[in-house]
Parts: C-alpha cells; structure tokens; sequence
C-alpha cells in the first residue's frame, strides 16, 4: 500500500481539528502535519503540537527560502504547511493536512495525487453554535471566520470527497475509509 498525502478543509468550526486529532490517536501511521502560523497560541495551545508559533520576520524568511509546500493569509495571520516534514514525513507515513481551501487547492497543484476532503456541517445553524461554543475566539474573531465560511464551502466542487461531520465518529469512519480506498488504488 502506498502512504497517501491527505488534506482536511472545511469551515472554521466545522470540526477538523477533532477529526484530525481521533485520525492520528486511533491510525498510528498516519501524521499530522504541523504547520506555521503568525498568530498568537489560544489558551490551551502549545507549539509545536498545534501549530509552530513564529514571528512575521521568520515566516517571511521561510517564504523567501521556499520552505513551504503552501501558505496563506487568513484573519491578518500567515499560515504554511513546511515542505521539508511533509515530504519527510511521506516516506513512512501518511500525512494529513489541516488547512483551508486555497491552501489544499495549492497543494493539489504540486502535488496531483494529494486526496482532497471536504469537511461539511449538518446546518449553517449549527457551524455557527460550534464555532461560537468553542469559547477560544473574540467576537470580532467569529465574525471573521463566520464571514468566510460560504467562501470555503463554494470550493467543496473541486475537492475529491464531502463528509458531513454531523455524527463525529461516523465522520471520522467515514474519512479513515476513504483514506484506505486511497492508499489501496
Ligand atoms: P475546526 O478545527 O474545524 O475549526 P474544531 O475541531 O475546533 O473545528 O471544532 C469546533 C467545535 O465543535 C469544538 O468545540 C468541537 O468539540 C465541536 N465539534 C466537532 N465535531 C462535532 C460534532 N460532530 N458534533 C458536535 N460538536 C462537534
Ligand atoms: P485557526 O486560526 O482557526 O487555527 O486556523 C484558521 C484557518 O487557517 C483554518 O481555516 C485552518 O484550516 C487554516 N490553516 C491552518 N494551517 C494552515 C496552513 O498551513 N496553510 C493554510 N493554507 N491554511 C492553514
């Protein structure tokens, strides 16, 4: 079986970062991806596991290095995957990707034979109750990310699959299959 490159998009709030997290506890070769960010750690986030916590001027390095598979800028923050634990990281595992929608779409170009997955709500009504009910962003913060999400599902026609994470576990089956038919073509 081949070891595939997989990339989790979807509305903020949608459930991607729980889904990525039961994917890599319970499938022990499959490897998050741990990407770059200009923002500031939320309560509760360490760097290193969330995410790797640089400053403008290091990311900016990066860039100019041409250290990232892709990157972007979303709510006045850079985000990027690093091309180097990606490309690593394939050698002996499947990696998966949590990242928005240009970010997989980006990869999809350099990379064609990344799966692209979709992560959808049940209802808008009830995006905006998990979103809100995380507790770990500002008024204004919901508001920016609420903004975008008819944005991020407008793209769902370009990904490879859609999975509604309304029952959490049976989304997560749902991607560890598709994962399998994957590594398996
Ligand atoms: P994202 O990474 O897409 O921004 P999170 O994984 O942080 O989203 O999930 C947002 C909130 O929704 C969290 O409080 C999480 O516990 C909750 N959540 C995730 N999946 C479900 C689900 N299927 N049903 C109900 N709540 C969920
Ligand atoms: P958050 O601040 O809520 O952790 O993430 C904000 C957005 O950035 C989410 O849509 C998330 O998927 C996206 N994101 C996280 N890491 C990356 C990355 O490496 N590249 C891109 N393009 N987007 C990312």
């Amino acid at each position: 079986m081949k070891n595939v490159l997989v990339v989790i998009s979807g509305p903020s709030g949608v459930g991607k970062g729980t889904i990525a997290r039961i994917i890599t506890e319970k499938n022990k070769n499959v490897a998050l991806s741990i990407s770059c960010t200009t923002r500031f750690p939320r309560d509760g986030e360490k760097d290193g596991r969330e995410y790797f916590f640089v400053g403008r001027d290091d990311f900016e390095k990066g860039v100019s290095e041409n250290g990232f598979l892709e990157y972007s800028e979303h709510f006045g923050n850079y985000y990027g995957t690093p091309k180097d634990f990606v490309l690593k990281r394939l050698k002996s595992n499947d990696v998966l990707l949590e990242i928005d929608v240009n970010g997989g779409l980006n990869v999809k170009k350099s990379f064609p034979e990344a799966v692209l997955i979709m992560v959808v709500p049940p209802s808008l009504e009830e995006l905006k109750a998990r979103l809100v009910g995380r507790h770990t962003e500002s008024a204004k913060d919901i508001k920016l990310r609420m903004d975008r999400i008819e944005y991020e599902l407008s793209k769902s026609s370009y990904y490879d699959y859609t999975v509604v994470n309304d029952d959490l576990h049976r989304a997560v089956e749902k991607i560890e299959e598709i994962i399998l038919k994957e590594k398996n073509k």
